[in-house]
Protein backbone atom coordinates (compact mmCIF):
# COMPACT_ATOMS: atom_id res chain seq x y z
CA UNK A 1 0.00 0.00 0.00
CA UNK A 2 1.49 3.69 -1.09
CA UNK A 3 0.40 6.11 1.39
CA UNK A 4 1.50 9.83 0.05
CA UNK A 5 -0.83 11.46 1.64
CA UNK A 6 1.53 13.65 3.74
CA UNK A 7 3.25 15.06 0.54
CA UNK A 8 -0.17 14.71 -1.63
CA UNK A 9 -1.50 17.37 1.01
CA UNK A 10 0.65 20.22 -0.97
CA UNK A 11 -0.68 19.76 -3.90
CA UNK A 12 -3.97 19.43 -3.25
CA UNK A 13 -7.54 21.84 -3.04
CA UNK A 14 -8.41 23.35 0.14
CA UNK A 15 -6.16 26.05 2.47
CA UNK A 16 -4.12 26.10 5.51
CA UNK A 17 -5.50 27.01 8.75
CA UNK A 18 -2.55 27.23 11.78
CA UNK A 19 -3.48 26.30 15.07
CA UNK A 20 -2.13 25.13 18.43
CA UNK A 21 -3.44 21.86 20.16
CA UNK A 22 -1.76 22.12 23.60
CA UNK A 23 -2.85 24.93 25.90
CA UNK A 24 -3.50 25.43 29.15
CA UNK A 25 -5.59 28.22 31.39
CA UNK A 26 -5.96 29.34 35.31
CA UNK A 27 -8.53 26.62 35.18
CA UNK A 28 -4.77 24.17 35.53
CA UNK A 29 -1.43 25.46 35.90
CA UNK A 30 -1.84 28.04 33.30
CA UNK A 31 -1.33 31.83 34.21
CA UNK A 32 -4.13 33.36 30.94
CA UNK A 33 -7.36 32.88 31.78
CA UNK A 34 -9.53 31.65 28.99
CA UNK A 35 -10.30 34.80 27.96
CA UNK A 36 -6.84 36.02 27.78
CA UNK A 37 -5.19 32.97 26.13
CA UNK A 38 -7.77 32.79 23.27
CA UNK A 39 -7.13 36.66 22.76
CA UNK A 40 -3.76 36.57 22.34
CA UNK A 41 -4.46 33.55 19.85
CA UNK A 42 -7.31 35.27 17.93
CA UNK A 43 -5.17 38.47 18.18
CA UNK A 44 -1.89 36.66 16.20
CA UNK A 45 -3.81 35.40 13.60
CA UNK A 46 -4.32 31.49 14.70
CA UNK A 47 -7.54 29.60 12.84
CA UNK A 48 -8.05 27.31 15.71
CA UNK A 49 -7.04 26.33 19.45
CA UNK A 50 -7.79 23.70 21.49
CA UNK A 51 -7.68 24.30 25.28
CA UNK A 52 -6.55 21.12 27.02
CA UNK A 53 -5.96 22.13 30.54
CA UNK A 54 -5.03 19.53 33.08
CA UNK A 55 -7.96 16.79 33.89
CA UNK A 56 -10.74 19.31 33.35
CA UNK A 57 -12.70 20.23 30.30
CA UNK A 58 -12.41 24.22 29.93
CA UNK A 59 -15.72 25.28 28.24
CA UNK A 60 -14.84 26.55 24.89
CA UNK A 61 -18.96 27.72 24.31
CA UNK A 62 -18.30 30.86 27.00
CA UNK A 63 -15.32 31.78 25.04
CA UNK A 64 -15.96 34.01 21.79
CA UNK A 65 -12.78 33.37 19.18
CA UNK A 66 -13.90 36.04 17.23
CA UNK A 67 -13.95 33.90 13.69
CA UNK A 68 -10.75 31.34 15.46
CA UNK A 69 -12.06 28.05 15.96
CA UNK A 70 -12.17 26.76 19.37
CA UNK A 71 -11.59 22.95 19.97
CA UNK A 72 -12.53 21.61 23.63
CA UNK A 73 -9.90 19.54 24.97
CA UNK A 74 -8.00 18.47 28.16
CA UNK A 75 -4.54 16.77 29.10
CA UNK A 76 -4.91 13.63 30.55
CA UNK A 77 -2.38 12.70 32.99
CA UNK A 78 -1.94 8.83 34.10
CA UNK A 79 0.25 6.97 36.09
CA UNK A 80 -1.52 3.33 34.91
CA UNK A 81 -1.06 0.32 37.64
CA UNK A 82 1.58 -1.27 35.46
CA UNK A 83 4.89 -2.23 36.19
CA UNK A 84 7.75 -0.83 35.20
CA UNK A 85 5.98 2.35 36.13
CA UNK A 86 5.24 5.35 34.16
CA UNK A 87 3.26 8.50 33.55
CA UNK A 88 1.44 9.19 30.34
CA UNK A 89 0.72 12.24 29.37
CA UNK A 90 -1.52 12.50 26.44
CA UNK A 91 -4.03 15.30 24.87
CA UNK A 92 -8.15 14.64 24.30
CA UNK A 93 -8.82 16.89 21.41
CA UNK A 94 -12.75 17.30 20.58
CA UNK A 95 -14.42 16.32 23.98
CA UNK A 96 -16.87 18.20 25.71
CA UNK A 97 -17.64 16.01 28.70
CA UNK A 98 -15.80 13.45 30.39
CA UNK A 99 -17.39 10.17 30.51
CA UNK A 100 -18.93 8.38 33.78
CA UNK A 101 -15.56 5.83 34.08
CA UNK A 102 -13.22 8.93 34.19
CA UNK A 103 -15.30 10.87 36.51
CA UNK A 104 -18.15 8.68 38.63
CA UNK A 105 -18.58 11.65 41.34
CA UNK A 106 -19.42 13.92 38.85
CA UNK A 107 -17.14 16.77 40.10
CA UNK A 108 -16.26 17.71 36.37
CA UNK A 109 -12.21 16.25 37.01
CA UNK A 110 -10.90 13.26 35.94
CA UNK A 111 -10.33 10.98 39.01
CA UNK A 112 -6.76 9.74 38.35
CA UNK A 113 -7.90 5.79 39.15
CA UNK A 114 -4.87 4.03 38.37
CA UNK A 115 -6.73 0.99 36.97
CA UNK A 116 -8.03 2.41 34.28
CA UNK A 117 -6.36 2.31 31.08
CA UNK A 118 -5.20 5.11 28.78
CA UNK A 119 -6.74 2.44 26.47
CA UNK A 120 -10.12 3.60 27.40
CA UNK A 121 -9.53 6.93 27.14
CA UNK A 122 -8.20 6.40 23.70
CA UNK A 123 -11.20 4.53 22.34
CA UNK A 124 -13.33 6.61 24.26
CA UNK A 125 -11.95 9.61 22.00
CA UNK A 126 -12.21 7.76 19.70
CA UNK A 127 -15.73 7.27 19.40
CA UNK A 128 -17.18 10.44 20.13
CA UNK A 129 -15.12 11.93 17.14
CA UNK A 130 -12.48 13.16 19.21
CA UNK A 131 -8.52 12.29 19.20
CA UNK A 132 -5.54 11.13 21.13
CA UNK A 133 -2.40 12.66 20.99
CA UNK A 134 0.45 11.73 23.13
CA UNK A 135 2.61 14.29 24.80
CA UNK A 136 5.96 15.23 25.25
CA UNK A 137 7.53 11.36 25.81
CA UNK A 138 11.13 12.96 26.66
CA UNK A 139 9.90 15.13 29.13
CA UNK A 140 8.34 12.48 31.20
CA UNK A 141 11.47 10.08 30.48
CA UNK A 142 9.19 7.34 29.81
CA UNK A 143 10.17 4.13 28.29
CA UNK A 144 8.65 3.58 24.80
CA UNK A 145 6.61 0.59 25.53
CA UNK A 146 3.36 2.61 26.64
CA UNK A 147 3.54 4.08 23.13
CA UNK A 148 3.97 0.90 21.75
CA UNK A 149 1.37 -0.58 23.72
CA UNK A 150 -1.55 1.88 23.04
CA UNK A 151 -3.74 1.80 19.51
CA UNK A 152 -5.55 4.14 18.40
CA UNK A 153 -3.88 7.52 18.93
CA UNK A 154 -3.26 9.54 16.26
CA UNK A 155 0.10 10.87 17.05
CA UNK A 156 2.63 12.34 19.72
CA UNK A 157 4.74 15.95 19.98
CA UNK A 158 7.81 15.80 17.95
CA UNK A 159 8.62 19.20 19.55
CA UNK A 160 7.20 21.00 22.61
CA UNK A 161 7.82 24.73 23.14
CA UNK A 162 7.86 24.43 27.15
CA UNK A 163 9.22 21.21 27.73
CA UNK A 164 11.98 22.73 25.88
CA UNK A 165 12.15 26.21 26.86
CA UNK A 166 12.02 25.06 30.99
CA UNK A 167 14.22 22.18 30.65
CA UNK A 168 15.68 21.21 27.26
CA UNK A 169 13.54 18.15 26.62
CA UNK A 170 11.31 19.61 24.39
CA UNK A 171 12.27 17.48 21.52
CA UNK A 172 10.55 13.75 21.44
CA UNK A 173 11.44 12.96 17.58
CA UNK A 174 13.67 9.97 19.04
CA UNK A 175 10.20 8.39 20.29
CA UNK A 176 8.47 9.37 16.92
CA UNK A 177 10.91 7.68 15.15
CA UNK A 178 11.39 4.33 17.09
CA UNK A 179 7.46 4.01 17.03
CA UNK A 180 7.55 4.53 12.68
CA UNK A 181 10.68 1.70 13.00
CA UNK A 182 8.31 -0.77 14.69
CA UNK A 183 5.14 0.11 12.08
CA UNK A 184 2.80 2.07 14.04
CA UNK A 185 1.51 5.39 11.58
CA UNK A 186 1.64 7.84 14.11
CA UNK A 187 1.91 11.57 13.23
CA UNK A 188 4.11 14.14 14.48
CA UNK A 189 2.92 17.49 16.11
CA UNK A 190 4.23 20.58 17.61
CA UNK A 191 2.74 22.65 19.93
CA UNK A 192 3.12 25.64 22.73
CA UNK A 193 1.91 23.79 25.56
CA UNK A 194 1.24 27.70 27.00
CA UNK A 195 1.50 27.78 30.75
CA UNK A 196 2.35 31.83 31.05
CA UNK A 197 1.55 33.72 28.54
CA UNK A 198 4.50 33.42 25.92
CA UNK A 199 2.45 31.97 22.82
CA UNK A 200 3.12 31.14 18.91
CA UNK A 201 6.45 28.81 19.49
CA UNK A 202 5.24 25.80 17.61
CA UNK A 203 2.16 24.87 15.86
CA UNK A 204 0.65 22.91 13.01
CA UNK A 205 -0.48 23.90 9.63
CA UNK A 206 -3.44 21.91 8.51
CA UNK A 207 -4.58 22.10 4.63
CA UNK A 208 -8.45 21.14 5.40
CA UNK A 209 -11.38 22.26 2.73
CA UNK A 210 -12.98 24.44 4.64
CA UNK A 211 -12.76 26.61 8.11
CA UNK A 212 -14.72 24.25 10.89
CA UNK A 213 -13.77 22.04 13.64
CA UNK A 214 -14.75 18.71 11.91
CA UNK A 215 -12.57 19.68 8.67
CA UNK A 216 -9.44 20.69 10.50
CA UNK A 217 -9.98 17.82 12.43
CA UNK A 218 -10.29 15.12 9.95
CA UNK A 219 -7.81 16.61 7.76
CA UNK A 220 -5.69 16.09 11.09
CA UNK A 221 -6.62 12.45 11.37
CA UNK A 222 -5.34 11.96 7.33
CA UNK A 223 -1.87 13.22 7.86
CA UNK A 224 -2.59 17.04 5.95
CA UNK A 225 -0.55 18.80 8.15
CA UNK A 226 2.84 19.73 9.01
CA UNK A 227 4.22 20.76 12.45
CA UNK A 228 6.84 23.77 12.71
CA UNK A 229 8.32 25.98 15.26
CA UNK A 230 8.39 29.14 12.66
CA UNK A 231 9.42 27.69 9.52
CA UNK A 232 6.94 27.78 6.08
CA UNK A 233 6.56 24.61 3.95
CA UNK A 234 5.72 25.83 0.44
CA UNK A 235 5.88 22.74 -1.68
CA UNK A 236 6.64 18.85 -1.37
CA UNK A 237 7.66 17.41 -4.57
CA UNK A 238 7.72 13.99 -5.51
CA UNK A 239 8.49 12.96 -8.85
CA UNK A 240 10.07 9.41 -10.30
CA UNK A 241 12.43 8.59 -7.10
CA UNK A 242 13.41 12.52 -6.41
CA UNK A 243 11.74 14.38 -3.67
CA UNK A 244 11.82 18.13 -3.23
CA UNK A 245 10.94 20.26 -0.65
CA UNK A 246 10.29 24.07 -0.68
CA UNK A 247 10.53 26.89 1.99
CA UNK A 248 10.99 29.86 3.31
CA UNK A 249 14.35 30.80 4.85
CA UNK A 250 18.15 28.68 4.65
CA UNK A 251 17.85 25.90 6.35
CA UNK A 252 19.50 21.99 7.13
CA UNK A 253 17.27 19.79 5.35
CA UNK A 254 17.36 15.99 6.96
CA UNK A 255 16.01 13.79 4.37
CA UNK A 256 15.13 10.36 7.22
CA UNK A 257 14.31 7.14 6.14
CA UNK A 258 12.83 4.44 7.80
CA UNK A 259 16.32 2.66 8.14
CA UNK A 260 18.75 1.71 10.68
CA UNK A 261 21.82 3.25 8.72
CA UNK A 262 22.27 4.37 5.38
CA UNK A 263 20.65 6.70 3.18
CA UNK A 264 19.97 9.77 6.22
CA UNK A 265 20.62 12.45 3.44
CA UNK A 266 21.74 15.60 5.08
CA UNK A 267 21.22 18.68 2.80
CA UNK A 268 23.13 21.74 3.60
CA UNK A 269 23.26 23.40 0.05
CA UNK A 270 19.71 24.91 -0.66
CA UNK A 271 19.21 25.95 -4.24
CA UNK A 272 16.73 29.28 -4.08
CA UNK A 273 14.23 31.15 -6.53
CA UNK A 274 12.58 34.49 -6.31
CA UNK A 275 8.62 34.40 -5.89
CA UNK A 276 6.85 37.89 -5.59
CA UNK A 277 10.43 39.47 -4.70
CA UNK A 278 11.05 37.29 -1.92
CA UNK A 279 13.44 34.15 -2.16
CA UNK A 280 12.16 30.49 -1.41
CA UNK A 281 14.78 27.77 -0.59
CA UNK A 282 14.66 24.64 -1.94
CA UNK A 283 16.68 21.21 -1.43
CA UNK A 284 16.51 17.67 -3.06
CA UNK A 285 17.35 14.10 -2.38
CA UNK A 286 17.02 10.75 -4.41
CA UNK A 287 14.48 8.66 -2.53
CA UNK A 288 14.95 4.82 -1.97
CA UNK A 289 11.56 3.48 -1.99
CA UNK A 290 12.67 0.25 -1.04
CA UNK A 291 12.26 1.67 2.68
CA UNK A 292 9.07 2.12 4.51
CA UNK A 293 8.64 5.60 4.77
CA UNK A 294 10.44 8.84 5.06
CA UNK A 295 9.83 11.91 6.82
CA UNK A 296 11.76 15.14 6.41
CA UNK A 297 12.82 17.79 9.37
CA UNK A 298 14.04 21.69 8.35
CA UNK A 299 16.33 23.26 10.69
CA UNK A 300 16.73 26.43 10.49
CA UNK A 301 19.66 29.00 11.38
CA UNK A 302 18.38 29.45 15.04
CA UNK A 303 17.90 25.79 15.59
CA UNK A 304 14.11 25.78 14.87
CA UNK A 305 12.47 23.11 12.87
CA UNK A 306 9.83 21.97 10.83
CA UNK A 307 8.47 18.30 10.38
CA UNK A 308 6.98 16.41 7.91
CA UNK A 309 4.42 13.66 8.11
CA UNK A 310 5.72 10.14 7.37
CA UNK A 311 5.16 9.26 3.33
CA UNK A 312 4.84 5.52 3.71
CA UNK A 313 5.95 3.61 0.49
CA UNK A 314 5.01 -0.33 1.61
ZN1 LIG B 1 0.37 20.55 28.90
Amino acid sequence: MKDFRAFDVFKEEGEWYRGNLHSHTINSDGDATPEELVSWYQRNGYDFLAITDHDVITDVDKLDGKGMLLIPGLEFGYDPEEEPTYTLDMLGINIRELPAFLDPDRTGHVKNDPKISPQQIIDHLNVIGGMAIMCHPYFMINMTEPYLKYQGYVGMEAYNYVCEEQCGRGHHEIYWDTMLMRGKRIMGFATDDSHKPEFGHAWIEVKAKEKTVPAILEAIREGRFYATAGIQIFDLEYTDDKVRITFDRPCDVVFMPGCREGWIVRSYQNEYTLVDGRRRFSAEATVNKDLPYLRIELIDANGLKAYTNPVYFK
